[in-house]
């Protein structure tokens, strides 16, 4: 069974870790860089991404995890975790960094111009709709050509998930959902690499 750290410092971690363990992982809160050292794969939750940036850095965790996503670990990013996991963003405030990995850009808060939070069936990686939900979702602007372009949605036909060789990016938040489906698909990643 893979060890799949979910980074802790903020953001829905609570579950994601249920999702993960519904997907066949053991789930580890990963706070400090010498639990990361132990995972196989991380998740960075829903939350607020100038937040998680800001701690990542005061918590000595920024440059651990970039180094780990530069060294092949999988990844997988929900929401303001897609923004940590983007190359290039958006709407950002002055200085925001990433983690980066996947060659895009990401804009931050896009759906929430026109509505603050929604849901919808999405198809996700051609296997059948998964209920997504959206809160103050990013959009992705555009995309590299390593990058796989895994599910669309309305309003406009926007790119929300991605995936470019071991890292995986939703603008929605599967975790909040009892279907397992996009989790499994990260877990099943974890396992092949
Ligand atoms: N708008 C948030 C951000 O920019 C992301 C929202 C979310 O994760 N639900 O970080």
């Amino acid at each position: 069974m893979p060890t799949i750290g979910v980074f802790a410092l903020q953001g829905d971690v609570r579950e994601h870790v249920r999702s993960l363990e519904e997907a066949g992982a053991k789930a580890v809160p990963v706070r400090r860089p010498a639990e990361l050292e132990t995972v196989d794969g991380l998740v960075i939750p829903g939350g607020e991404s100038t937040t998680m940036w800001k701690l990542a850095e005061t918590f000595d965790l920024l440059e651990p995890i970039r180094t780990r996503v530069k060294g092949g670990m999988p990844a997988y990013g929900s929401c303001a975790g897609m923004i940590m996991l983007a190359d290039r963003i958006e709407g950002g405030i002055e200085g925001q960094q990433t983690v980066g990995g996947i060659d895009m850009t990401v804009r931050r808060n896009a759906f929430g111009r026109q509505v603050d939070s929604f849901e919808s069936d999405i198809d996700f990686a051609g296997r059948g709709a998964v209920r997504a939900v959206f809160i103050r979702a990013p959009w992705v602007e555009s995309v590299g050509p390593e990058v796989e372009v895994l599910a669309l949605a309305e309003p406009g036909d926007r790119i929300v998930a991605v995936r470019q060789g071991p890292l995986l990016a939703t603008s929605f938040h599967p975790e909040l959902t009892p279907d397992a489906g996009v989790h499994s698909y990260f877990v099943e990643m974890v396992r092949e690499l």
